[in-house]
């Protein structure tokens, strides 16, 4: 086999190396904790503390209701027990309870309204908790394929790297230095001829240089500097 047919197997090997590289280390980066997942369950726990404050005020109201309730009670059955008679202290003793009426008739509504937003409270917390089950079933499964690609990944590059090393054997160390000195300046150190051009740089080459390559000697371009390959 010549050179530079060996040399082309090793770029091929090199550049399926780096690209398997490449896709091992961007699903690597995908592996851990998923940024939505936390956003909500982050989220969840404010529902549920915004819920818990909600059923202490609705809790807290009703105390209140309960209370005054029994406070007019108490004052009602003092107004018209007949125990008292003076008319200045029964009048006052009306407005007393109308204006407990008053306190308990708006607390009445202010319950209503809690009672409502409790509901609300109540549906956001288990749509939010719907939403959380299935996006962390999502990352599970997520996780499971990246890392059983990540597996593969590996084997595949262990293949590689084996494959290498037994191209490399039969390469002139000196040559294979060529080689990574073109591949770290050009990226491929390797360009195939076809129909009389490099297509490393797409340039027609010269008679003289296509019948050097032909006859399986070393041979770069003249204009780009990679290693010519003939098929
Ligand atoms: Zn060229």
């Amino acid at each position: 086999m010549s050179v530079a047919k060996q040399l082309y197997q090793l770029q091929e090997v090199d550049l399926e190396l780096e690209s398997n590289e490449q896709s091992l280390k961007q699903k690597a980066s995908q592996l851990g904790e998923s940024p939505e997942v936390v956003r909500v369950r982050i989220e969840l726990s404010s529902q549920r503390q915004h819920l818990e404050e909600l059923k202490r005020q609705q809790l807290s109201a009703e105390w209140e209701i309960d209370d005054l309730t029994s406070k007019i009670t108490t004052l009602e059955q003092k107004l018209y027990g007949g125990s008292i008679s003076n008319p200045k202290e029964l009048t006052n003793l009306q407005h007393e309870i109308d204006g407990l009426k008053v306190r308990r008739d708006q607390l009445e509504d202010k319950a209503l309204e809690i009672i409502d937003q409790v509901e609300l409270a109540e549906v956001r917390v288990v749509t939010v908790s719907d939403e959380l089950k299935r996006l962390e079933a999502e990352w599970r499964h997520q996780q499971q394929s990246l890392t059983i690609d990540i597996e593969q990944l590996k084997a595949t590059l262990s293949d590689l790297e084996q494959k290498r090393r037994l191209i490399l054997v039969n390469i002139d160390p000196h040559v294979v230095n060529l080689y990574q000195e073109l591949r770290r300046q050009k990226g491929t150190a390797v360009a195939k001829v076809d129909q009389g051009m490099c297509r490393g740089c797409q340039i027609s080459l010269p008679t003289s240089e296509l019948q050097q390559a032909r006859s399986g000697n070393l041979v770069r371009c003249s204009s780009c500097g990679r290693i010519l390959f003939l098929a």
